[in-house]
């Protein structure tokens, strides 16, 4: 083999190796679609739900909720927490759809974005990068799941009809703990204007 062919083997042995991920995902979408019955599935999903998520693959709502094709929205980040851009875009989903959904708010056990809390490390991401990720870190997922309701609640883009929950998703024993019963964003903030009327008291 010459030098040539030989450095052309191992360029096209370099793409084949980079292409193999997106291969297997084309290989099982042939399985997928050749049993496909969804054709007529509606945009609105059938549980009128939005789950919040964390990005980590071992913690996908399809998985861990038993979700069915079309039942429920899913978005995801670092952590599965409420970001002005979470906020942004729910509000964009409620005008445009113009009814009320339930928001289950979903963190799991052993997360990732525990790591963004280390000051120091928030510290290089914002010297480096210019990024600011305080909003992500999770410290406590009880507490934080708490602190992502009140930023809902808090947040005057999103409709008082909107009903938020939250779960704790334990990754060693494949179990959701829930943190907070469905309540609605306009029950929330009467409580919070009350609690802070009588509190000025
Ligand atoms: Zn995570």
């Amino acid at each position: 083999m010459t030098k040539e062919n030989l450095v052309k083997c191992e360029i096209v042995k370099s793409e084949e190796d980079h292409a193999s991920p997106l291969r297997t995902l084309i290989d099982r979408n042939k399985g997928f679609a050749d049993g496909f019955t969804a054709a007529d599935l509606p945009m609105l999903p059938k549980l009128n739900t939005m789950v919040l998520a964390c990005i980590d693959a071992r913690v996908d709502p399809a998985y861990v909720l038993g979700l069915e094709l079309g039942e429920v929205v899913v978005a995801r980040n670092n952590g599965g927490r409420v970001t002005r851009t979470f906020i942004d875009e729910t509000a964009t989903i409620a005008a445009m759809v113009a009814r009320s959904f339930d928001i289950v708010l979903m963190q799991h056990t052993n997360c990732g974005a525990q790591r963004l809390a280390d000051p120091a490390f928030q510290a290089a991401l914002k010297d480096k990068l210019g990024i600011d990720v305080s909003e992500s870190a999770i410290t406590d997922q009880r507490k934080d799941l708490l602190t992502d309701i009140d930023r809902l609640r808090d947040a005057p883009q999103l409709p008082g009809t909107l009903t938020v929950s939250a779960l704790l998703y334990d990754v060693e024993s494949g179990r959701v703990e829930e943190i907070a019963a469905p309540r609605t964003l306009a029950e929330l903030r009467t409580q919070r204007d009350g609690t802070g009327a009588s509190a000025a008291l």
